[in-house]
């Protein structure tokens, strides 16, 4: 993309094409997550929402996401609080905590797929809810600074 509009733009300017262009795709906001009772600490888990499609990291459902998963995350520029439960690579939270994108970013690759050869997402470790209530524990909710 050559409009770099994310560095001309604050998030509440962007409109909704860009504002969705920002999503790489990684899908970690779909993963159930846990949080350790004593610390409070909170961890990702392999098992996704029931609604992505576990080979293509989108949601199957995008439109009526929020109907139909109550804790589905719905992103906006004035609720940043709701940031803290993205991961550090997220471009939102990133952006929201004046970061640049990330180089792997499709936006600056204009590939959709340097997110997944990137590592980022967990294309192949995941499971999905429909099939299993088991889960593993991944790692833990990136709340560092980068
Ligand atoms: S964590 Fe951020 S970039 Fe990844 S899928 Fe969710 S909203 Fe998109
Ligand atoms: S409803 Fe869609 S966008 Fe929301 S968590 Fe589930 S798969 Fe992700």
């Amino acid at each position: 993309m050559t409009d770099q509009f994310w560095k001309r733009k604050t998030l509440p300017e962007m409109d909704a094409a860009e504002w969705e262009a920002l999503c790489d795709g990684c899908a970690l906001c779909c993963m159930h997550k846990v949080e350790e009772e004593d610390s409070g600490e909170v961890f990702y888990t392999n098992l996704a929402c029931r609604l992505l499609d576990l080979k293509t990291c989108r949601c199957t459902d995008y439109a009526n996401r929020a109907r139909r998963v109550a804790d589905c995350l719905t992103l906006s520029a004035d609720n940043t609080a709701a940031f803290e439960w993205l991961p550090a690579s997220c471009a939102y939270r990133r952006l929201a905590r004046g970061q640049d994108l990330p180089d792997w970013h499709p936006l600056i690759t204009g590939d959709p797929s340097t997110v997944h050869e990137a590592c980022v997402s967990l294309r192949g470790d995941m499971l999905s809810e429909n099939d299993t209530d088991e889960y593993t524990v991944i790692y833990k909710l990136n709340n560092e600074e980068e």
